[in-house]
């Protein structure tokens, strides 16, 4: 984050004090019953982490001057828990309205590229956010620029095992109350939120024991929110998504990444010091600069963003270069080369 030295507060800005929870306490309830297997031995945090302090009006100096030295805002959003309240039922996600419309706002700013980050397939959760250029699925694993997908060739090489394992947990776990097996193509996640809580223990067992015969070296295991993540043992994940689409974009863009679960840390360290990064939630230790309560709080964030953001954004493109910097839209980027072979989305 850059040094609130710099910064000059003016005042007059205090929207994004109702970031704090006293507004949406409906939302935070929700989202505070369903952190409890987010702190479980299966953290990949090797050493503890903090709450990151909760984003007040007090903070936005600092915000004021890291976008006041950026030349283009990359908005990096996961979807569950971010843009959409945790449901019971996955397939009934949706974003709040205040997200949907902040998004949208944030699509049509020249200044800005929006991306969706999300451990959903992309053809899942392209249809439950609409407007963004980019979007990342499967972890970071698939990629989509405009209508172009690039699959992570290890993925997607290993989704036919992946099948195997899917298919596996649907007759060991069958006899279990409400699990529910989902089978994205690249991962797989099995859904414990629904499942008795005196059960849940046998699920991660059953699902770790499966996972650890029929999928042997190329699958594993990781935790989620009530979920449990079956992907490919690569070292790739959402953070690894950010990195190849900050690569895309011009010199002095500032990242941004907002999101919820222990999937997205990857992501926050992505960002560094240069960017903004926001975990949603109460109390969750994270790597984050940042916290907000709920993805109602998300949605003030972003309307900040698409105001005063964009505006202190724009200044700083128009000084630097006139036309010249948008000529070359970057939003239309090619896929990277860091997967040297796209592999179509069939
Ligand atoms: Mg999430």
């Amino acid at each position: 984050m850059s040094d609130q030295s710099a910064a000059t507060d003016d005042g007059s800005d205090t929207s994004i004090e109702s970031t704090d929870a006293s507004t949406d306490t409906d939302i935070d309830a929700g989202i505070g019953t369903d952190t409890d297997e987010t702190t479980t031995d299966d953290s990949p945090h090797e050493t503890p982490l903090q709450p990151p302090p909760l984003l007040t009006g007090e903070h936005l100096p600092q915000l004021r001057a890291t976008l006041a030295n950026a030349t283009h805002l990359l908005v990096c959003l996961d979807f569950d828990g971010t843009l959409a309240p945790i449901v019971d039922e996955p397939d009934a996600a949706a974003p709040t309205t205040a997200n949907e419309t902040a998004v949208a706002g944030l699509v049509d700013a020249a200044p800005v590229t929006t991306a969706i980050v999300s451990g959903r397939s992309l053809a899942d959760v392209r249809t439950r956010i609409d407007g963004p250029r980019i979007y990342a699925g499967n972890h970071g694993l698939e990629l989509a620029w405009n209508e172009t997908v690039a699959v992570h060739p290890v993925a997607h090489e290993r989704a036919a095992r992946l099948e195997t394992v899917c298919e596996a947990l649907e007759t060991v776990l069958g006899p279990i109350p409400n699990v529910r097996i989902e089978n994205k193509r690249l991962t797989g996640t099995v859904h414990v939120r629904t499942v008795p809580p005196a059960a849940r223990p046998t699920v991660r067992r059953l699902t770790r024991t499966v996972v650890d015969r029929v999928g042997g070296d190329e699958l594993e295991v990781s935790p989620g929110k009530r979920i449990l993540e079956i992907g490919p043992t690569i070292d790739w994940g959402k953070g690894d998504a950010v990195d190849v689409i900050t690569s895309t974009l011009p010199d002095g863009t500032v990242p941004l990444y907002i999101g919820d679960d222990v999937t997205d840390e990857s992501a926050f360290r992505a960002i560094d010091a240069d960017g903004i990064s926001i975990r949603v939630g109460d109390e969750d230790p994270s790597t984050a600069s940042f916290r907000v309560r709920s993805p109602a709080a998300v949605a003030r964030v972003l309307d900040w963003l698409g105001t005063a953001g964009v505006e202190l954004v724009g200044q700083r493109t128009q000084s630097l270069s006139g036309t010249e910097l948008w000529n070359d839209d970057p939003r239309v980027g090619p896929i990277p080369e860091r997967w040297p072979t796209p592999v179509a989305n069939e």
